[in-house]
């Protein structure tokens, strides 16, 4: 299918579907194609860091992510039953010294 628009975006990962998403919202045309067929069946995220709540914060689109999700100040990374350690997020050097994760996991 041969379709004109202005921007073709090449990947439909976080970094592609977020620049879309932009796009559209300032009526910028685009298309995005991926090397999948079809959607993966699995995702890789877990949570949302500190870095990605400042973007999504400068684009304003922050608020609802922010009510919906569990905030984690800090991560305690378990193996074999036992504690490997704590990253503190509070001290992360980010205006949001935290994680969002889901609420359904
Ligand atoms: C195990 C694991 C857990 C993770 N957990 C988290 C987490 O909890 N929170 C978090 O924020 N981040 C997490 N990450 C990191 C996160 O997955 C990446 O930062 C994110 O996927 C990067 O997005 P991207 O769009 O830049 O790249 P990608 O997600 O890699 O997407 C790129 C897309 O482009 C397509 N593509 C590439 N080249 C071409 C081409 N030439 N033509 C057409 N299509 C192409 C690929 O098929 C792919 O779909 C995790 C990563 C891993 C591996």
């Amino acid at each position: 299918m041969v379709a004109e628009v202005a921007v073709l975006v090449v990947g439909a990962g976080p970094t592609g579907l977020l620049l879309a998403s932009e796009l559209y919202r300032r009526g910028v045309d685009c298309r995005v194609i991926d090397a999948h067929r079809t959607p993966l069946q699995w995702d890789r995220a877990t949570v949302v860091h500190p870095r990605s709540l400042e973007i999504f914060g400068s684009l304003g689109i922050l608020e609802p992510l922010l009510a919906a999700g569990v905030k984690q100040r800090v991560a305690r990374l378990h193996s074999a039953g036992r504690v490997l350690g704590e990253i503190d997020l509070s001290i992360c050097g980010s205006r949001y010294g935290l994680n969002i994760a889901s609420r359904k996991r």
